[in-house]
């Protein structure tokens, strides 16, 4: 077996993700191109894969349902459309997936929601209960209400975030590119396709070129920042023409199709958390040691070295480390309020923190809390 064959026979877990461009045509959403994929996925889902879909298409089918011409909307009309697009786009899944005797349900999510550590875990529970049922899961953004999502939120980001949320063994994105090239194919004719990629490095993130995508916000420079955070989960990604008849089929029996990107570190289900979902409450400046001890030794943050605390926040927060500079270099889970920090800041032992009556705990941020910011993907500069 080679590699994409030993990766796609592991894979039983799947997140499916299904761009605007491909479910949408000139007149509205592509009934054909959902009803293959509904077919394609009920097959898979007979055959004992867990899937979960996760899909785009209700901004484009809204603005289509209420016939308003091409331009650029507002905020507000975009959640508009989105609403109004998002109940035709699940009405026409539901209609082909009862067809094929699948039963599905739609979640609607906003990144606040995966945000809180407790409803991320509810978020899950709900998931994996559906997947235990049997039930394939539709998940779009919920844009009607994620004023900010809606501005610099899109699916695939969504979709990476799914995979950490359920444990997902792959990532298909099927997109109305069927691959990435070594050029931006709409600008150079002699573009090739690249098939395998064992490193996303800048040579990569060059090739994404900048350009969005034709209908929906992403684009291959979202496409690969997603590949970026799953395969950092130890996760591979595909991204495959979502057009083909039997795309789904065809990865899976092995053809070289698309382009595959495979798992790189293995970073933990909570430290994937920690980098993609909280936002920082606070952030504590450290001394050029702690800094080392971080990036250099691996090692967890003491109270020792840290000279400043800013903003305030309970126990269980998420912080940004700086340096003296100002640099984020790492974020994590405090340990502490900022208040208690604010007392054992600089302290060098147990004796210290015990005098000043707080509780001794070693570390402020435990390195299994703590992500640095080297292995956060971010979008290419
Ligand atoms: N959630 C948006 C929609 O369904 C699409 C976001 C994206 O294109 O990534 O219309």
């Amino acid at each position: 077996m080679n590699t994409r064959e030993k990766i796609l026979a592991k894979s039983k877990r799947l997140v499916v993700k299904v761009g605007s461009a491909v479910i949408t045509g000139e007149d509205g959403l592509s009934r054909n191109v959902i009803g293959n994929l509904s077919a394609e996925l009920t097959r898979f889902a007979n055959q004992g894969y867990e899937v979960v879909l996760v899909s785009s298409g209700a901004i484009a089918c809204g603005r289509k349902r209420l016939g308003l011409p091409k331009r650029p909307f507002t905020l507000t009309e975009k959640q508009a459309l989105a609403a109004t697009g998002q109940a035709g786009l699940i009405q026409t899944y539901e209609e082909y997936f009862t067809q094929y005797g699948q039963q599905v349900a739609q979640i609607l999510l906003t990144r606040v929601d995966l945000e809180d550590r407790k409803r991320y875990l509810l978020a899950r529970n709900t998931l994996m209960t559906l997947l235990r049922w049997r039930v394939i899961p539709i998940i779009n953004e919920n844009d009607t209400v994620a004023v900010e999502e809606i501005q610099f939120g899109d699916n695939d980001l969504l979709s990476a975030m799914v995979v950490g949320l359920i444990g997902a063994d792959l990532l298909i994105c099927l997109s109305d590119i069927d691959a990435l090239y070594d050029k931006d194919p709409r600008d150079h004719p002699d573009a090739k396709p690249v098939r395998y990629v064992e490193e996303i490095d800048s040579k990569i993130e060059a090739m994404a070129g900048k350009k969005p995508g034709r209908l929906g916000r992403g684009g291959m420079v979202s496409k690969i920042r997603a590949a970026k955070m799953v395969t950092s989960l130890g996760v591979p990604m595909i991204i495959a023409p979502g057009r083909e008849p039997m795309i789904l089929e065809r990865i899976f029996s092995g053809e070289e199709i698309g382009t595959m990107f495979l798992p790189a570190r293995k970073m933990t289900a909570k430290k994937f958390w920690i980098a993609y979902h909280p936002r920082p409450e606070g952030a504590l400046v450290l001394d050029e040691g702690a800094v080392k001890a971080l990036v250099e030794k691996g090692k967890s943050l003491l109270p020792a070295g840290i000279k400043e605390v800013k903003g305030v926040f309970d126990k269980g927060a998420c912080v940004e480390c700086l340096d003296e500079n100002g640099r984020c270099i790492a974020v994590g889970l405090s340990n502490f309020s900022s208040e208690e920090i604010q007392k054992i800041k600089g302290c060098h032992s147990r004796e210290i923190c015990e005098r000043l009556g707080v509780a001794v705990q070693d570390e402020v941020i435990h390195r299994d809390n703590l992500v640095l910011k080297e292995e956060i993907a971010s979008y290419a500069a």
